[in-house]
């Protein structure tokens, strides 16, 4: 028997209309690095979102579910995009402007971008890539920058501002499938060439109604959100999607992404949740202590992308600002998990710092399971650790592989029965909370037994003199691997290995035998193009001999 419910599509186009209409007050703040940021509210944009769309179909050409690529940085036009191109029935694709640029140059040509739409302060990156970018036919630029960069280029160049102006506020967006492609980004490559993931409307229409659940990320129309994590990366975690169904206010740092404006930002601005990757946050934390500043308002922080240092909380705890950590994959969108502690714990205890710590609680619609080495299932005991296999409405089942070929489904990174196997290892407890102990490819097997990385890093970041340190995996004669601890002093510290190695065995509660014995100082941990600590790079120095190793 079927329902006798209606058959509504999840569309972004719902939600745009949405936040247009009923949150039409409420505003995208974009920083411009003047004293006063540019504000837009809902209404302008869903009125520009539509202008956008008959631009792009009537003067562009843009037609059925041909990608447009944005290479933008956190601001108004960038999330004017984000909803006329999937709402016309065009899928999104968001540039990440951190790529090396020949994996970009790849990316976009594996997609077949044919607009590019670009901030004006990013065409000294885009205009040199121009004559590698085959399938690209239009440039529509925004915001300052120099224009004369893409002289002599083979494109056709376009003023955002010019191309939308005159055009009707309104659109008749398409009814689509929603299974139909929204948006697509592809993985940062760590390994190999990028991995396209794509989003459908469902997928995106779901998660963002989890993204706003109370025990996810909480927001109303009363919040002010500061959305440091990038567009380009994993849809800013699905924050412009959610707060268009909830009304709450963006803040969006453009290209200021550096620590004292965000400070500012933060003092003038008075947001009340901002999201991010521990790196920003490590930064911001150094800025606030050596000149601080008003950031009462900012109560909420939600912390993902890699492991939150317990230091790291702490020290956000200390200026009233709680953190809240969470876990996901762009392959994930990127929920898969956030940390609020059960009902039950007792607020300010250890027990509720545990539970804070660990990468959280699955929502309803990820289910999750341990595969253990010899592929077996594990059980939910918060001991038996094994690689993590998730499956979901928001979770990807392959990975795009050209308008015309099977998308793909590697077996490393798919079970045979169609879950993602995530290449994250770890232990769920059996209320559903899930801590990593490391990525698979980062453990340090000693000896047939698994050291975390992640354990290591965090005793180490709780040192008052570390300003940050990263352990990863060398070869050795007799262990097979042992540890090698990078370390990156704060200004003006100094320290011998010796007192580093017993504050991990006394303060850190590390097991003798996981003790690194090999040693270095460095200026900085190498970072990927999201801000994640860079551990293969690590490892090729480490290789190549270009680093000073003490060994005790
Ligand atoms: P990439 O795989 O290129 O780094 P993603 O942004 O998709 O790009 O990264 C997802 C990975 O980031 C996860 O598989 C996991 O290893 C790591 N990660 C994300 N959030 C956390 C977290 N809270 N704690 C530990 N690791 C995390």
């Amino acid at each position: 028997m079927l329902s006798t419910m209606q058959d509504v599509p999840l569309l972004i186009s719902r939600i745009l209309t949405h936040g247009q209409v009923v949150h039409g007050t409420s505003q995208v703040i974009t920083w411009t690095g003047e004293s006063e940021p540019h504000r837009r509210s809902y209404a302008e944009i869903g009125a520009r979102a539509a202008q956008l769309a008959h631009a792009l179909r009537e003067d562009l050409g843009v037609e059925g579910d041909e990608r447009v690529a944005t290479l933008m940085w956190n601001n108004s036009e960038h999330v004017e995009a984000y909803f006329a191109i999937p709402s016309m029935g065009a899928v999104l694709h968001t540039l990440n402007l951190r790529l090396p640029p020949e994996q970009l140059a790849w990316v976009v040509n594996h997609a077949a971008d044919r607009v590019i739409i670009a901030n004006g302060s990013l065409l000294p990156l885009l205009a040199p890539l121009l004559p590698h970018l085959k399938p690209v036919e239009h440039v529509v630029v925004s915001g300052p920058g120099d224009r004369s960069l893409l002289a002599g280029a083979d494109v056709q160049v376009h003023e955002y501002e010019d191309l939308i102006a005159g055009k009707p506020t309104a659109y008749d967006w398409p009814e689509l499938d929603e299974r139909t492609a929204a948006a697509m980004c592809y993985t940062s490559g760590t390994t190999g060439d990028p991995k396209g993931v794509v989003y459908s409307h469902r997928s995106i229409y779901l998660h963002s109604m989890q993204i706003n659940m109370a025990q996810s990320m909480a927001l109303t129309d009363a919040d002010i959100t500061l959305v440091v994590v990038p567009q380009f990366h994993v849809n800013a975690w699905g924050l412009p999607h959610g707060t268009f169904m909830t009304g709450v206010t963006m803040l969006m740092p453009d290209r200021f992404l550096q620590p004292a404006p965000l400070a500012e930002m933060i003092e003038t601005q008075r947001p009340t949740h901002a999201a991010a990757v521990p790196t920003i946050w490590q930064g911001l934390l150094a800025e606030l202590t050596a000149r601080p500043r008003d950031v009462s308002s900012l109560t909420q922080v939600t912390i993902g992308g890699s492991a939150c240092p317990p230091a790291l909380m702490q020290a956000f705890d200390k200026l009233g600002m709680r953190v809240c950590h969470a876990w996901g994959m762009t392959e994930t969108s990127p929920l898969g998990t956030i940390a609020r502690p059960p009902a039950h714990v007792e607020a300010d205890t250890d027990e509720e710092f545990a539970y804070r710590l660990t990468q959280g609680r699955f929502p309803a619609s990820v289910e999750a399971r341990l595969t253990g080495p010899g592929g077996e299932r594990l059980p939910w005991d918060g001991e038996s650790a094994g690689e993590l296999e998730v499956r979901g409405p928001w979770i990807a089942g392959a990975y795009y592989s050209g308008p015309d070929s099977e998308p793909l489904r590697p077996d490393d990174k798919f079970s045979e029965d169609g879950w993602l196997k995530t290449g994250d290892v770890g232990t769920i407890s059996p209320d559903g909370f899930l801590t990593l102990t490391d990525r698979a490819k980062d453990v340090i097997k000693s000896g047939g037994e698994w050291i975390s990385s992640v354990e290591l890093e965090n005793a180490l970041m709780s040192h008052p003199d570390i300003a940050e340190a990263a352990v990863v995996a060398v070869p050795d004669e007799k262990w097979g691997e042992r540890p090698l601890a990078t370390v990156v002093l704060k200004e003006g510290a100094s320290t011998d290995f010796a007192a580093l190695r017993s504050f991990l065995a006394d303060e850190g509660h590390i097991a003798k035998w996981q003790l690194p014995e090999r040693w270095t100082i460095i200026e900085s941990v190498p970072k990927t193009s999201v801000g994640k600590f860079d551990k293969k790079v690590l490892r090729r120095q480490y290789a190549e001999g270009s680093l000073d190793v003490t060994q005790i």
